[in-house]
């Protein structure tokens, strides 16, 4: 473990578990490349240990955390400043620590997923019909930045209605969202279908209808698997779709974002996606 009271400035990720975590990976891939002289490590924090833990942290001097599962919506609670689209989030992924106590809460997880739809990808927003699978954390995280954009249609499908409900009204200022149920989707043919919920953690698919693909619709897992398809992808391509991705692209643009707020350095977020890929 490197000491937080060395030269170095000190980050990491906290999150329970999160032995699993390509951040730590990701950070240091940026720190070379930028010859920025940090470490980072992964923090597992006990569940009930989120605040402590991170007022300990603080004390020994560690300057910025990523924040993933579950401790997002208690990071959002503890900060005494936060950016506006954390704020719209009600989640912090990144925190900024300064020795006097203050906490800034950021949340890049949106801005991520756009920058590698819109930067990387070349898949277009605006104007587009969009269908969001899932009403959880990641959803409350993308969709004001989606919004930014000016997509044509928006509509959010999830098992519990009511969730992506709230979702629609506390974003409706932003843009029109429609909400369904999976069986009452509009059977048009969409142009983006984002898969936002934790279903392809045990290897499932939320129950979506084939009928909203057409061989032109672009699929996107917020999930990621470094190895091989995610479950969702896999359907997708087997649907005929000529387009689908999971989610790494969108976690190393969160994090490419993290990383400029704590160095004030952009890095090249391509070179680290074909650096994993390819190890
Ligand atoms: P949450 O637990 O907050 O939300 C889970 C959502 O998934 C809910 O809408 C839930 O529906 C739905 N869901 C769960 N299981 C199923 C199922 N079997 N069928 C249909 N719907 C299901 O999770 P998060 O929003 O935090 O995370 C969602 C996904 O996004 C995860 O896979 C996570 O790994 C990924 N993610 C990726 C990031 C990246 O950088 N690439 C960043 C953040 C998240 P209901 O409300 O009805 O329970």
């Amino acid at each position: 473990m490197t000491d937080p009271r060395s030269e170095i400035d000190a980050y990491g990720v906290v999150g329970n578990p999160v032995s699993h975590s390509l951040s730590p990976k990701i950070h240091k891939l940026f720190a070379a490349q930028s010859d920025q002289p940090i470490s980072y490590e992964a923090l597992e924090i006990k569940i009930d240990e989120f605040a402590s833990s991170l007022a300990r942290l603080q004390q020994q001097n560690y300057l910025g955390l990523n924040v993933t599962v579950p401790f997002k919506q208690q990071a959002w609670q503890l900060c005494n400043q936060r950016t506006s689209r954390a704020e719209l989030a009600g989640a912090v992924n990144t925190l900024l620590l300064s020795p006097n106590g203050g906490l800034t809460g950021d949340n890049t997880d949106g801005i991520g997923l756009v920058r590698d739809l819109v930067k990387n990808r070349q898949v277009p927003i605006k104007d587009q019909k969009i269908l969001i699978l899932g009403a959880g954390g990641a959803v409350r995280g993308i969709l004001a930045p989606i919004l930014a954009e000016n997509p044509n249609q928006v509509i959010i499908a999830n098992r519990t209605v009511e969730k992506a409900q709230t979702l629609a009204d506390d974003f409706g200022n932003l843009g029109e969202i429609s909400v369904s149920a999976y069986t009452k989707i509009e059977p048009i043919k969409f142009d983006l279908v984002i898969n936002g919920t934790a279903a392809g953690l045990s290897n499932e698919l939320p129950p979506i209808p084939e009928e909203v693909l057409s061989m032109n619709t672009i699929c996107y897992d917020l999930m990621y698997n470094i190895q091989a398809n995610t479950t969702f992808v896999d359907w997708a391509l087997k649907q005929g779709v000529t387009k689908a991705f999971d989610g790494l692209g969108m976690l190393i643009e969160q994090a490419a974002e993290s990383f400029r707020l704590w160095r004030g350095v952009n890095v090249d977020t391509q070179a680290v996606a074909r650096s994993l890929r390819n190890a």
